[in-house]
């Protein structure tokens, strides 16, 4: 593997093969998912590169409720709650 690889924007992954241990550097995942109003971690949410995502289907990338993926339940349950008071 080229110099280029070989410094902290990579992480190392050894590989077995047949009869020794290689070294391969792969990208480094993105930060997990936050809730956009409390910045709890969210869950449910991989984290994964998006060359990963694109392979998993809609359902497996957020929780199936209304701001899935963007708010927490607690902070959805109570955006919802203030929404239905605004009318
Ligand atoms: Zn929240």
């Amino acid at each position: 593997m080229a110099f280029k690889h070989r410094n902290r924007s990579f992480r190392k992954v050894l590989v077995k093969l047949t009869n020794s241990v290689t070294t391969h550097y792969k990208k480094r995942n993105p930060a997990k998912a936050q809730c956009g109003r409390c910045g709890k971690e969210l869950h449910g949410v991989p984290r994964a590169r998006a060359v990963v995502l694109r392979n998993l289907s809609k359902t497996k990338k957020r929780p199936e409720r209304p701001y899935g993926g963007v708010l927490c339940s607690k902070c959805m349950r109570e955006t919802m709650i203030t929404k239905a008071r605004a009318y």
